[in-house]
């Protein structure tokens, strides 16, 4: 603590980069614990990657399974209390992911509800396995608004800016929580981020009360996520490709194996091909960097295909550092350590 620099500012402010979930979650939190904070990001909602979830709770593409189990239990438990509030746009529903090979209890089965595996007979022709579950449903089209709100109605401020330098994020700032997804690629040469692409399909709503999920589909696993407005069916993981153009064949085959794993598919219209990059890591990078210069920036990056999942999770986590490194008492000209 001794070389980190404390700001006695009587009114500093925490910048995050990034407003997409994770910028967001944390951004509320920090708000609601009594900092003052801004946005600053490149793109604002409904033009993020957050914007392109579905989105489901489901750990997908996403490491370490350990921490991922615990952020997303922590980010399960709120969105269950969220969905009683209409405007979030969380629905819970029952679902099913279903499997080509007999598949063991993923971590997370112990605490979401309702886990059970499928008998034989509930299970579609060429699948061998599969589990049931209730999961948070987040329209993220209605849900961003929701968090972008609740951040302003909390004093948070939002400008559109891009970040060439960490240095140049520190301008008004005493600290800053990096929050950047794809971007710390670029941001911070962190060349361990890489996209995972995803094509999806949203179309017109349907009558399905279930989502589904399907492993291992052409190498790939396909959903179909009924929201309160629409339908979205997905889709693909594709590591390393940087490519936001829809692949019309890759419609043609989300389409075709959706609608033979749920016929209610083929009745409905499509509204829009979407394509996004997944901010993918080997690991999440969640922990606190003393700069050279003794700044301190706390990266919350790398959620791979969960970053709604496990949002709150990790928003919990950033401002655990934040009080460390930014305790009140401090940062209100109180204090020197
Ligand atoms: C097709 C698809 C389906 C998905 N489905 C799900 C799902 O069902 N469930 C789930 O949990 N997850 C899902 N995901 C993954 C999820 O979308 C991401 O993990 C999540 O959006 C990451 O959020 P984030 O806030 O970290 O990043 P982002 O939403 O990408 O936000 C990053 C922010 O940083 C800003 N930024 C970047 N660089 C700079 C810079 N240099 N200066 C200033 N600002 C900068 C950007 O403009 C943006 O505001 C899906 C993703 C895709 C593509």
């Amino acid at each position: 603590m001794e070389n980190v620099t404390q700001d006695t500012n009587p009114d500093p402010v925490i910048t995050i980069l990034g407003c997409g979930v994770n910028g967001l979650s944390s951004g509320i939190l920090l708000l609601e614990e009594g900092y003052k904070v801004k946005i600053w990001a490149k793109d604002l909602p409904p033009h993020t990657t957050s914007n392109i979830a579905a989105a489901v709770w489901y750990p997908y593409k996403v490491a370490p399974e350990a921490k991922v189990a615990d952020w997303g239990e922590r980010s399960y438990e709120i969105f269950c209390e969220l969905a009683s509030i209409p405007e979030t746009g969380i629905r819970i529903l029952p679902g099913v992911e279903l499997f080509r090979e007999p598949t063991p209890d993923p971590v997370w089965s112990s605490y979401v509800r309702n886990y059970r595996h499928a008998q034989p007979e509930e299970l579609p022709a060429g699948y061998h396995d599969g589990y049931f579950f209730d999961s948070p449903v987040i329209d993220t089209g209605i849900y961003m608004g929701y968090l972008v709100n609740r951040f302003q109605q909390l004093g948070g401020e939002i400008i559109r800016r891009e970040i060439g330098s960490l240095s140049e994020a520190f301008e008004e700032s005493h600290l800053v929580v990096n929050c950047t997804g794809l971007g710390a690629r670029s941001l911070l040469g962190d060349k361990e981020v890489y996209p995972i692409r995803g094509q999806i399909i949203r179309v017109s709503r349907t009558a399905l009360k279930d989502f589904f999920v399907s492993a291992d589909n052409y190498g790939t696993a396909n959903y179909i996520i009924p929201r309160s407005n629409d339908c979205i069916l997905g889709g693909t993981a594709e590591a390393g490709e940087w490519s936001l153009e829809p692949d019309a064949a890759t419609a043609k085959k989300i389409w075709e194996v959706c609608s033979q794993l749920v016929p209610e598919v083929a009745q409905t219209q499509v509204l829009e091909h979407l394509v996004g990059l997944r901010p993918a890591r080997k690991e999440v990078r969640l922990e606190a960097e003393v700069l050279p210069d003794a700044k301190v920036v706390i990266h919350n990056y790398g959620h791979g295909g969960a970053g709604v999942t496990i949002s709150w999770g990790c928003a919990e986590q950033v401002l655990s550092l934040v009080k460390v490194f930014s305790p009140k008492e401090l940062t209100l000209g109180q204090g020197k350590v």
